[in-house]
């Protein structure tokens, strides 16, 4: 049996060595506290479960869903992209729902990239944007993310002729792993530099309700000229805790939106309807919950910056995101240092090297974790800390 190149092409999974320990510490019954992972711990709302059991009980949402969703769930996406954002969608055209934004994101690269094209790719980054670029045999162009630059790509230093070849530009705000937002002006010129070189642009935006101290994220498609060039992936994971359901939306340009749904629809059969009811519900409902739940990743936030800073890690207080990106300790690469926190205190944080070369020099803490784990998680942090300085 001969597997594919794509499958062989496939980056090696940078913290076996960090994995395999975990399961090691697990296994001998030792308590690992996972800030590893950016999967809400807080359950759905649970007027949308409601919704969904009761969705789950007709008949008529056992069958096939429709690729391109039901109507009145396009209409709700645009309903919400109004009121939220003041942004004007088709919701014909515009408007397509996605089995969780990574749906939508692996299967764009089919959109567009051919074999041997180009995608630019922040670094570090979301692993799906360069692996499905890798997929559909194209290869990624990576844009540094770093502090000096507020972990924005800098697209002047994009050499001309890679951005004339170029077929995509990812840009993700709120940002996994660096957790940096991007205002108007920096959008702005995306746009004109997607114009310049005739690039699509590509906006994930799955943390723009994720945000503190009354800070309201932008929509990509704010930016005037922004839907005539590119979309933006969204997705209810991250707002209404629905990581579990798999639904999200790409909105946006008409051509795109078109090219993506004659992908997906050879692909997959669309969301589960009974799905597409809890998503509705989670949009025109109450959007009381993501404010709640916004306090208490704020708190979190709040809570272990303080503590990072005692033990002499630096970090940004984010304004939005799931994360915390903290600098590591001098002397360590992001690997020794996760190790070591694994080894000598029983948390587990990500390597920022796992989110590209660039990530090397920090670690990502969730703020996805049950307050009283996170106590826990901080308790051995100060102890660890008076171990090493003592
Ligand atoms: C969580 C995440 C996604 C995936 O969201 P789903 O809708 O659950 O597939 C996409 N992009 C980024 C940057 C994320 O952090």
């Amino acid at each position: 049996m001969r597997t594919a190149k794509r499958i062989e092409n496939l980056p090696p999974y940078l913290f076996v060595e960090i994995s395999r320990k975990i399961a090691e510490k697990r296994a001998q019954g030792e308590d690992v506290i996972s800030l590893g992972i950016g999967d809400p711990d807080i359950p759905t709302p649970s007027h949308v479960i409601e919704r969904l059991c009761q969705a789950a009980q007709d008949p008529q949402n056992h069958r096939y869903p429709e690729s391109e969703g039901l109507p009145e769930f396009r209409n709700n996406i645009a309903q919400w992209y109004k009121g939220r954002f003041s942004v004007t969608l088709d919701p014909d055209r515009e408007v397509l729902p996605l089995i969780g934004a990574k749906d939508g994101i692996g299967h764009i690269a089919l959109c567009f990239i051919d074999p041997g094209d180009i995608a630019l790719v922040p670094d570090p980054g979301y692993p799906v944007y360069s692996i499905g670029t890798m997929f559909a045999g194209g290869s990624s162009y990576y844009m540094p993310l770093i502090e000096d630059n507020d972990f924005l790509p800098d697209l002047d230093s994009i050499p001309a002729d890679i951005a004339r070849k170029a077929k995509v530009l990812w840009i993700n705000y709120p940002n996994n792993p660096t957790a940096a937002v991007a205002e108007l002006e920096y959008f702005e010129r995306v746009v004109a530099f997607a114009n310049k070189y005739d690039i699509a642009v590509c906006h994930d935006g799955p943390y723009t309700e994720v945000a503190f101290d009354g800070y309201r994220p932008l929509s990509f498609l704010e930016v005037a000229g922004a839907k005539d060039i590119g979309v933006e992936i969204h997705s209810l994971s991250k707002s209404y805790n629905m990581t579990g359901w798999r639904v999200g939306m790409a909105v946006g340009n008409a051509g795109i939106i078109d090219a993506l749904r004659r992908v997906k629809s050879n692909l997959d059969s669309g969301i589960p309807q009974a799905i597409q009811y809890a998503a509705m519900e989670a949009l025109t409902g109450s959007q009381d919950c993501v404010k709640e739940h916004n306090e208490i990743y704020q708190r979190r936030r709040d809570r272990l910056l303080q503590i990072l800073n005692q033990i002499g890690l630096k970090a940004k207080p984010p304004r939005a995101s799931l994360y915390i990106w903290a600098r590591v300790p001098d002397g360590y690469n992001s690997i020794e240092f996760a190790t070591t926190l694994l080894d000598e205190a029983g948390v587990v944080v990500t390597p920022g090297v796992s989110y590209g070369k660039h990530g090397e020099g920090y670690i990502r803490l969730s703020l996805t974790i049950p307050d009283e784990r996170l106590e826990e998680a901080m308790v051995r942090l100060m102890a660890w800390h008076k171990r090493k300085s003592t």
